[in-house]
């Protein structure tokens, strides 16, 4: 597999790329050997776009605005050129003083923490460099003792930061490079005081980078203040979905909602598909009550909202996982970063207020290329939300009936609109209406030649990941 590279725009807009396509592989970068060998690990042939068009520009000094989504392998193209930035410090010394503070990522929410310093530990396993990850919501203690023995990749949430430096365990006096990640959620989440006060601390002789979904005209005004003429590049088109993701939508009464979640497992248990899903709702209390619900119906649901714990949350996307729960019914905010890897199927149990958090959402499947699932489940009164999606999305979303059998199956909205049959045949989609399900269902028969889209649980325990990293 190759990749082909989309233009990289200047800050004026310019494109600095060749218009010709290029292929370009991971050899290209130049990259340290024993970071190319932590990738090729990772089983990674070819980079995705926001790679191929980032890592270049990090390299070379340069501040950058990416503007990516998550599932776009943004992570790895500012963590791998970062560990090759600060490959020249790193010390077998067991000195704390060896190992200061080089590179900081500042990221929304804990689960992106956790994921990017993971993220950090594989590619740099090969290297003496150490990366830490702190965040709120857990005991101090051992973030304490990471931060004393000395990391040079930190990734934190910024409140929890300022907590350690108010207590003078961090020192960002030489951070070389500065990652604002999700920048746009870390504003939305009312951070920028505490974004001031941590970047105030870093030396002004850095190198920025800043990844966010939009670039917003509140993104634009805090890049314009930290960001020395940052390149820009952007990937997918924002506001547009992956294209091996395929959308329906149910019409189902408020009250069907929970009964219909149970068809659509069982039409793809009978299609041979994942159960695996992700299921967003709107509220804390919607989304606890949906997984209990689910539980009773014999489906293994857990619930992750902002009213749990950490190590709530941690068990939970811990059994997601590795497989012990089909279902992981999800708050936004929660849902944020998570990053699971090949998620084959995400359930819009309500559409969201906020049309954007609609892409958000279904961008938890279809990731790097792998195929999925997006189903929303849509009553009446939601119409005006679901006409706010369609119009940021530029396009209608296929209206179909439920699966055989569904408690409530209304009829498409309009039948013109339904592009289906051509997707239908793909043995990755899910196929909402099942001509044959009447006598397939009651045999219990699963096409072998159908394959299966799974998470692959190969991934180490998030808990395993509370504070500091080991070398594996
Ligand atoms: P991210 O957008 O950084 O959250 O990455 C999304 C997923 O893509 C993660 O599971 C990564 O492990 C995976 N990934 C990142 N880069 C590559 C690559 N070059 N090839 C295949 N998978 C990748």
């Amino acid at each position: 597999m190759t990749n082909t590279v989309p233009e990289i725009n200047s800050p004026t807009g310019a494109t600095e790329s060749s218009a010709t396509p290029a292929t370009i592989t991971f050899a290209d970068f130049g990259l340290d050997p024993k970071i190319q060998k932590a990738v090729s690990e990772q089983g990674y042939n070819t980079p995705t776009p926001i790679q191929a068009q980032s890592i270049p520009h990090v390299l070379a000094g340069s501040d950058l605005m990416g503007a990516a989504q998550t599932g776009t392998g943004k992570t790895a193209a500012f963590v791998l050129p970062i560990i090759q930035k600060i490959l020249r410090h790193a010390s077998s010394s067991a000195s704390p003083a060896r190992h200061p503070i080089r590179a900081l990522v500042l990221t929304p929410t804990r689960e992106l923490a956790v994921q990017v310093a993971e993220n950090a530990a594989s590619y740099s396993k090969h290297t003496d460099l150490r990366a830490a990850v702190v965040y709120g919501g857990v005991d101090m203690k051992e973030q304490v003792a990471t931060l004393r023995g000395g990391v040079e990749i930190l990734i934190a949430t910024p409140g929890r930061l300022l907590d350690h430096i108010g207590s003078k365990v961090a020192n960002l006096s030489q951070v070389e490079i500065l990652v604002l990640d999700e920048a746009d959620r870390m504003l939305d989440m009312g951070f920028l005081p505490d974004l001031q006060r941590i970047i105030d601390l870093i030396p002004a002789q850095r190198q920025t980078l800043l990844f966010s979904a939009t670039f917003s005209p509140e993104i634009k005004k805090l890049a314009q203040s930290y960001l020395r003429t940052p390149v820009t590049v952007e990937v997918a088109r924002q506001n547009a979905a992956a294209d091996t993701v395929k959308q329906v939508v149910h019409m189902v009464s408020s009250a069907d909602k929970q009964r219909a979640i149970v068809k659509v497992l069982e039409a793809r248990t009978r299609q041979g598909l994942s159960r695996q899903c992700i299921i967003f709702t709107n509220s804390r209390l919607g989304c606890a009550r949906l997984a209990r619900s689910l539980e009773r119906d014999g489906i293994k649901a857990g619930a992750i909202h902002g009213d749990k714990s950490q190590g709530e949350r941690t068990l939970t996307l811990d059994a997601f996982k590795s497989g012990a729960i089909e279902a992981l019914v999800a708050t936004d905010v929660a849902a944020r970063g998570l990053d699971i890897p090949s998620m084959p199927c995400v359930i819009n149990h309500e559409l969201p207020f906020n049309a954007e958090d609609f892409i958000h959402r279904i961008g938890r499947t279809g990731r790097a290329g792998s195929k999925g699932d997006a189903i929303a489940l849509v009553d009446a009164s939601e119409k005006r939300l679901l006409d706010d999606i369609e119009k940021l999305m530029k396009r209608k979303l296929d209206v179909q009936p439920l699966p055989e059998g569904s408690p409530s199956s209304a009829p498409s909205r309009s039948s013109s609109r339904s592009d289906a049959p051509a997707k239908m045949s793909d043995p990755f989609f899910y196929k909402p209406y099942e001509p044959s399900a009447v006598t397939k269902a009651s045999s219990d028969t699963t096409n072998p030649e159908e394959k299966k889209v799974g998470i692959t649980p190969a991934r180490p325990a998030v808990g395993a990941l509370l504070g500091g990293f080991k070398k594996k």
